[in-house]
């Protein structure tokens, strides 16, 4: 088996340690070439120490500089670039065999463009570059012929729930629908007049999954769910009436494939994205992820509720994107973004996430989107509509 070269766009997030936990394993299949962060150089440091990559790459020209100092005194041969451009470069080197999409947010969109431009085989966290670019992106997939594998738990479950020939609509093999599993976030059971006071540390303490802060929030609110909603479209050709999110407090069912003949597959697992991580890396053989085995009789019950609209205003957004479709999943996921962002800062509260939104939704006339500028443009008057949202709210 041949020695696969990655590159890691977020290395230093949780789903890009993840991942170079489960390279670690497997030294004599993975070389790490490039490692790419934002801010945290001190770990961006120790990793390229550990991994040794041909080339790093952070935010700005001074911690590059440092980077790069601390680097050389520690007799690394790891060079340092910065930047959007060094992003999108890395993504795209010759010599790299497979890309993990890890960076958060919007700033991920243009690497992980380059990487399906680039015929790359695209391991697909950073959702909200679907959500914002999904009929750009999915061309350029179909153009290039990288292979696209999603890293999210409930789209890789479902990866692994469909027959290997799906193609990209998941409908031709007799699929009747999409069941996203939900895990509620940690304000499942919050009071609701309770909801506008929570603190984003509580909305950050997630039950199951520790992950990034801006997924955390995302998670409190269900907007991931509803990005994830958008994102499953996208990756399996399934109409928004078809994906049906479901309440599954444990966690522990990943999602479900209804089809027509009555039969639901599902994948099960502990919570631990590594166990994504691995089967993509791998696909299609399997290889160790380091995940502890499912005890069943230690998780006794499965529950499942129907989610509360009223708790969750974000996840009829979502459904409200993507069934206007055009650039409306764009201003959204960008409202969002900074919505999210005014409510770590303690700009506003936790309820005004989804007023934010809406809004901005409202204010925004919808455009078609065919090109990445028309993506680039939506992201940017959203932004700019939002961020006046939220200076209206201010007392
Ligand atoms: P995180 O905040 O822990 O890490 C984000 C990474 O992106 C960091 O390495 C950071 O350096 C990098 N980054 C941030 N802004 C950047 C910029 N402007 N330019 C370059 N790099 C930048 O986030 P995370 O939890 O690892 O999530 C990453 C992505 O994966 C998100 O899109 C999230 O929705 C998705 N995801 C995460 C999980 C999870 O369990 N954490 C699960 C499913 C999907
Ligand atoms: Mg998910």
């Amino acid at each position: 088996m041949a020695l696969q070269n990655l590159t890691i766009l977020g290395s230093t997030g949780s789903i890009g340690m993840s991942t170079l936990d489960v390279v670690r394993r497997h030294p004599d299949r993975y070389r790490v070439l490039a490692l790419c962060a934002h801010r945290q150089i001190d770990r961006l440091f120790e990793q390229c120490l550990e991994f040794r990559p041909a080339h790093a790459v952070v935010g700005s020209p001074e911690l590059a500089a440092a980077l790069a100092e601390r680097l050389r005194a520690a007799g690394s041969k790891t060079r340092v670039a910065y930047g959007p451009g060094a992003l999108v470069e890395m993504a795209a080197l010759p010599e790299v065999d497979a890309v993990m999409a890890a960076i958060v947010g919007a700033a991920g969109l243009q690497p992980a463009l380059a990487a399906v431009r680039a015929g790359k085989k695209v391991l697909l966290a950073n959702k909200e570059a679907l959500v914002m670019a999904g009929p750009v992106f999915m061309a350029a997939v179909r153009e290039s012929g990288a292979a696209l594998l999603p890293i999210d738990s409930e789209h890789n479950a479902i990866f692994q729930s469909l027959p290997h020939d799906y193609s990209e609509n998941a409908l031709k093999s007799g699929v009747s629908s999409l069941l996203l599993t939900a895990s509620g976030g940690p304000f499942r059971c919050t009071a609701l007049g309770e909801l506008a006071e929570v603190t984003p540390e509580q909305a950050c303490a997630h039950p199951n999954w520790v992950m990034g802060q801006k997924i955390s929030v995302d998670s409190a609110t269900m907007m991931n769910k509803g990005l994830e909603v958008i994102e499953a479209h996208w990756l399996f050709g399934v109409p928004a009436e078809r994906i049906q999110v479901v309440i599954h407090p444990q966690s522990v069912v990943h999602s479900l494939v209804q089809y027509i003949d009555g039969s639901v597959i599902a994948e099960l697992g502990n919570p631990d994205m590594r166990t994504p991580i691995a089967h993509a890396l791998a696909y299609p053989e399997r290889i160790a992820a380091g995940v502890e085995p499912l005890d069943l009789f230690a998780v006794a019950k499965l529950s499942f509720e129907r989610p509360d609209d009223a708790r969750f205003p974000c996840l009829p957004l979502a459904y409200r994107a993507l069934r206007e479709g055009g650039s409306a999943p764009a201003i959204l996921n960008a409202a969002n973004e900074i919505a999210v962002q005014a409510f770590i800062d303690r700009e506003i509260a936790f309820t005004a996430i989804p007023r934010v939104i809406e809004k901005t939704l409202d204010r925004l006339p919808g455009a078609a989107l065919s090109t990445l500028d028309d993506v680039l443009a939506a992201d940017a008057a959203a932004r700019s509509v939002a961020r006046a949202c939220i200076a209206e709210m201010r007392p």
